[in-house]
Parts: structure tokens; sequence; C-alpha cells
């Protein structure tokens, strides 16, 4: 191996390929470990960088939102994550959605072609030796040993399969029957960038009996499954209730049919996967049922009655930190302030959230190496509040996507979109005076 570098990056996915872009620019020398080739995690299906696994979207653009909001602090950091957005951007209304294969194949190209970063391929079981820094961003399906590893090195309390999440199916768009389908967005907001499939009451009944009889893929260390509450499988939510689905994703407020002019019972929502639109994913529609029992339950839904499926669902784990108890405020472990954490494993949620938390990483790891550390981005910015929640101790911690409870409230009484417009415009403020109290180098990702 070459000379020895400044900082090392476990994983080249989301957080790890944002941290090592960020490090390298800055004139720092990264060693990035990465198992693709060689190993793939069991969601996982292709060699590249930054892969989406599951769904397309980097949900809510508008700054109302704690997620939009994160999005705009990431684009003003200079993020590379926010620039191949931009780029693989794909239609989806109130929502950023992108073309999954443009998306990881620019950051790829990125990566690969970055001077400062020396790309090392095979499965990492434990942190690298050498007196440098390294940066875990494993993500939730961390390979190899790497986990019983960090087990040892956390000492007590290292939450790993804490919980469960499932992903949903995608369909060839070829195959959906358009004669029963039509393109709307709920209150018309973003035109016609789903496709919707009504359901009639009787129909949407059948549909749910069928799901709480269904065969599921249960092997047995999902015997005890502990889901994400916000991305249920379906099945689970057919176990609630006969309503529970006509009240989730099924929910049909904020469409109307054309055909019939009226609301339909419920509706299945289906997102475009490419610019094309040659594919579209079951919005919401994770599971855990058996590929033939998806196959056979899903094309009940009408319009869905010849459907080929491209992917079905499927469970996955989730490993990550105890974080509040763990790391310190820079997320370096507190037993051995060598190793730090970025992306799902250190306890954030979501693919936006895991490249922030890259971001974030990077840019005070270079303040640090450069010998004039800095302090975390402050607690009105989404950002900063980010890293709050993954400080403040809980009695069990569980990873979140972000939110306006992880900022104090602004001043005022002002109420609903005039409160979260304060809260972004407070963030914004905060944002740029760290950025410029830090004097912090923000990058040009396209140049
Ligand atoms: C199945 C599944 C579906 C998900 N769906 C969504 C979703 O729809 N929307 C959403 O916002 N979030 C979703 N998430 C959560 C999360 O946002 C993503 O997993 C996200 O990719 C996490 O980013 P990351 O950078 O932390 O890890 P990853 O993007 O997973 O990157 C980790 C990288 O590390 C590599 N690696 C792992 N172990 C080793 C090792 N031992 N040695 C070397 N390299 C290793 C992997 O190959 C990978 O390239 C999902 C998670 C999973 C598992």
């Amino acid at each position: 191996m070459s000379r020895r570098p400044d900082i090392a990056v476990v994983g080249a996915g989301l957080a790890g390929c944002e941290a090592a872009l960020q490090l390298a620019r800055r004139g720092f020398l990264v060693r990035l470990y990465e198992q693709k080739p060689q190993a793939r995690s069991e969601a996982a299906s292709s060699d590249r960088f930054a892969e989406l696994v599951c769904s397309n979207s980097f949900r809510a653009r508008s700054l109302e939102n704690a997620v939009g909001l994160v999005k705009e602090e990431m684009r003003r950091l200079g993020s590379f994550f926010m620039a191949a957005a931009a780029r693989a951007e794909v239609p989806a209304g109130g929502a950023m959605a992108v073309d999954r294969e443009r998306f990881a194949a620019w950051m790829t190209e990125k990566v690969q072609a970055e001077p400062n970063v020396e790309i090392v391929s095979g499965v990492v079981d434990a942190v690298p030796e050498g007196d440098f820094e390294t940066i875990v961003a494993t993500g939730p399906l961390t390979g190899g040993r790497l986990a019983d590893y960090l087990r040892e090195l956390a000492g007590s309390g290292y939450g790993e399969l804490h919980f469960y999440d499932a992903i949903a199916p995608i369909v060839d768009a070829e195959t959906i029957d358009m004669d029963k389908a039509f393109f709307a967005s709920r209150y018309d907001k973003g035109g016609d960038d789903y496709l919707n499939l009504p359901l009639d009451e009787p129909t949407y009944r059948r549909f749910v009996d069928e799901l709480v009889r269904a065969e599921r893929v249960l092997p047995r260390e999902f015997e005890d499954p502990k889901f994400f509450e916000s991305c249920l499988p379906v099945d689970v939510l057919a176990d609630r209730g006969p309503d529970t689905l006509a009240f989730g994703p099924m929910k049909p407020v904020g469409l109307v049919d054309p055909k019939t002019g009226k609301r339909p019972h419920a509706v299945v929502q289906l997102r475009r996967e490419d610019k094309a639109g040659t594919a579209y994913n079951l919005v919401g529609f994770q599971t855990r049922l058996t590929y033939p029992d998806q196959k056979r339950i899903f094309r009940t839904i009408p319009g869905l009655e010849h459907a080929e499926f491209l992917r079905f669902g499927t469970v996955h784990r989730n490993t990550f930190l105890d974080a509040p108890r763990l790391l310190d405020r820079q997320l370096r472990l507190r037993t051995n302030p060598r190793v730090l954490f970025a992306g799902q494993i250190s306890g954030v949620e979501g693919y936006v959230e895991s490249a922030a938390c890259g971001l974030v990483v990077a840019i005070l790891s270079a303040a640090r190496l450069q010998g004039a550390p800095i302090p975390p981005p402050p607690p009105e910015t989404m950002l900063g509040g980010m890293l709050n929640y993954l400080a403040t101790p809980q009695d069990r911690f569980q990873p979140s996507h972000v939110n306006h409870a992880m900022l104090p409230p602004p001043p005022g009484r002002k109420r609903g979109s005039e409160r979260k417009l304060a809260y972004a415009e407070r963030a914004l403020a905060a944002l740029e005076r760290w950025v410029l109290d830090n004097a912090i180098h923000v990058l040009e990702p396209e140049a």
C-alpha cells in the first residue's frame, strides 16, 4: 500500500462517499475501504458506491419540512450528495426523487476520479491499524465481522439489530393496466407525478383479508422483529385492523378518480423509478410476504393483474450504535476517539440524514486534522439538531429522521406554515454564521 493516509473511511455508501470527497477535496489523503465488489449486503444489487437500496426518494423538498431544510443546509455546505441528486432528479411532486442508477454512477465516478482517495477493496473485519483516525460508515447492513469487533471496542451498550425495516416492490410500467389507473398527486400538489390505482370497498376488504392470511418470511432472526414505526410492512399494518391500511399508505385523501368523479375507498400509489417511467415502485408497500404470495396478492390490485415484478419487497436488519452513550459530540467513540462514526450506523435514519452525517463528520474532522477544531453546527440548524439528538440520552435509543422537535422552538407565537418557515430562516442564518465564524471552506462539488 502507498503512503500513510491522513484519515480512513470504511464504507463507500452515502455517508462514506460524502465524507471521503469532502476530506479529499480539502487536501487530505483518504483511504476508503469498501467491500464491493468482493461482497455485497443482502439489499445491494450493484457494485456501485452510494447505492440507494430501496426507495428512490429523498423525501420532501419544501423548507417548511425538516428534511427539506436539512437538504438546503447540505446544499449550502457544498454537499456531493446534493449535487448528485440535482443531476439525477426525476419528477415526484413535492418530494425530491432520483434516478438511482444515474445518482450512484455520478457519485462513484467522483470518488474514483479523486486523486486524494485511495480505494481499498475488500471486507473490513476490524478498524484499520495505524496512527490515523477512521470514520466507520458501513451502514445498517454492516458486513463481515465488523459489527462484532465494534461491539467489543465500544464496551457495553453496542445497540445492534434494534429494529427491522422492509423494502417495497417495483413493477415494470408496461405491465400495468393504464385503463384502470390515473395520474395525480394528492391535492394536486405536483401534477401528475404519481400513478394511482383505485380500489372500491369490496376489493379493498378482499385484499386486506388476503394479506392477513398470506405466508410471510420469518427466518429465525426475525422472530421478534422491531420495525421502524413509520416504515411498517403492509402485512403488519393489515394485522392491526381492517381499516389501518385505508388510513395509512392506501389512504385516498386528496384524490378524485376521474372515472367516477369521486374519492375512491382506497388507493395504491405508484412512483416513477426512473426519468423515463419504465418502472414504478409501490409507495409504502414494504413487506415480509413470500415472493409467490406477493405476486399472487398484489396482482389482485386493479391494474396490476398482469404486473411483472422487477423487485420484490424484503425485510432487512438495521445495525446502529447507542450513540448518546457511546459517542462524543464529534461522533468519536468515547472509549477510543481514533474511531468515528457516520451515517446510519451512528444512529441517524434515512438516506438524506446518512449523507448529512457524513458531511458534518468530514467538516469537523478536517478542522481537527488542520489543528484548529471547530464546534458542531449550532443547535438552531437542522444539522445541529440531528447531532444533538445523537447526544441526548434516552432509555432505549432509536434512530430517527430529522424533525422540528430536534430544534429549540422559534421565538414568537407563529403557527403552522409560518412557524415552520421561521425555523428554516433561523437555521439558515445560524448556518451562515457558523461557516463564517469558523472559516469553513465550502466546496464546489461540480468543479
Ligand atoms: C434494505 C434497506 C432499505 C432502506 N430503505 C430506505 C429508504 O427507502 N429511504 C431511506 O431514506 N432510507 C432507507 N434505508 C436506510 C438508510 O438510509 C440507508 O441504508 C442508507 O443507505 C444508509 O447510508 P449509510 O451511508 O449509512 O450506509 P450505506 O449506504 O449502506 O453504505 C455502507 C457501505 O459500507 C459497505 N460495507 C458494509 N460493511 C462493510 C465492511 N465490513 N467492510 C467494507 N465495506 C463495508 C457497504 O457495501 C456499503 O457500500 C434503508 C436501509 C436498508 C438496509
